[in-house]
């Protein structure tokens, strides 16, 4: 089953694709022809099953019959946001493709003490709309019903405007003090929305952990072992998965 997102409401049963990217991927990589189906998630979150009626080879465009499919979404149930110190360009699509395979609803990548990367102002647009473009593909390829938003934020401080219901910080020295309980109590109250900070591989300082808890974020520890600064929002998001969406029949 492949999925699309199409930038649009579709509010008829015949839809038209003419976005250049997904028309070249369904027409000219896959080659489909009439009759073969595919799916298309629109920007109401709606996932539809979409039969091909006519690949328009000269015009490049696909009509389509569509059917509101029944398919259970795919979304976690709480909405996460998680909110990594940048780190190198390999490892920040590493996180944006992996975090949306896991279910993430936001990616914010901010400036803090001991990141080991800056970006200056005139390349933020650009670095973005790559990034936007891997969570698109990744979320595409896990059935996703949303695309993630990527942000970028210039400092640390300004986790502050993006808060969840719930704020946490990822925090090293927790885990080697021996904190084991608080995200497990924290998932357990069923936080509608839920906002993770982790910090690069130097750690966090310990005056941003100060102004974090002071704008009330929770540190929280995962566990007994110090990650890598990429594989400590995956084991997060993972958890998450594994509280809200597996169960024992
Ligand atoms: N340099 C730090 C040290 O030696 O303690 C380790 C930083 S760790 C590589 C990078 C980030 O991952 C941390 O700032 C934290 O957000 C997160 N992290 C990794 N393991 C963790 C754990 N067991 N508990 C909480 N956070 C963890």
């Amino acid at each position: 089953m492949e999925q699309y997102f199409v930038n649009q409401k579709i509010e008829n049963d015949k839809f038209v694709i003419d976005d250049a990217e997904t028309f070249r991927h369904v027409a000219k990589v896959l080659r489909h022809k009439t009759g073969d189906v595919i799916y298309l998630v629109d920007v109401s979150e709606k996932l539809y099953a979409a039969t091909i009626e006519k690949v328009d080879l000269n015009q490049q465009k696909i009509i389509v019959r569509v059917e509101l499919s029944d398919i259970p979404s795919t979304e976690l149930p709480v909405d996460v946001t998680i909110a990594c110190s940048l780190s190198k360009k390999d490892k920040i699509e590493w996180i944006t493709q992996k975090s949306t395979e896991l279910g993430a609803k936001r990616i914010i990548f901010f400036n803090s003490k001991y990141s080991i990367m800056n970006w200056k102002k005139n390349v933020v647009e650009k670095k973005l709309v790559r990034l936007q473009e891997i969570a698109k593909n990744a979320a595409q390829q896990s059935k996703r019903r949303i695309i993630p938003e990527v942000l970028y934020l210039d400092s640390l401080k300004k986790l502050s405007d993006h808060k969840a219901s719930t704020n946490l910080i990822a925090y090293e020295e927790s885990a080697k003090q021996g904190e084991i309980s608080l995200l497990a109590q924290t998932l357990n109250q069923q936080p509608e929305s839920v906002l993770c900070a982790f910090g690069p591989e130097g750690g966090f300082a310990p005056d941003e952990v100060d102004f974090l808890n002071q704008a009330d974020f929770l540190s929280v520890g995962l566990g007994p072992r110090i990650m890598r600064a990429e594989t400590a929002p995956m084991y997060f998001l993972s958890v998450l998965s594994y509280k809200y969406e597996l169960t024992v029949k």
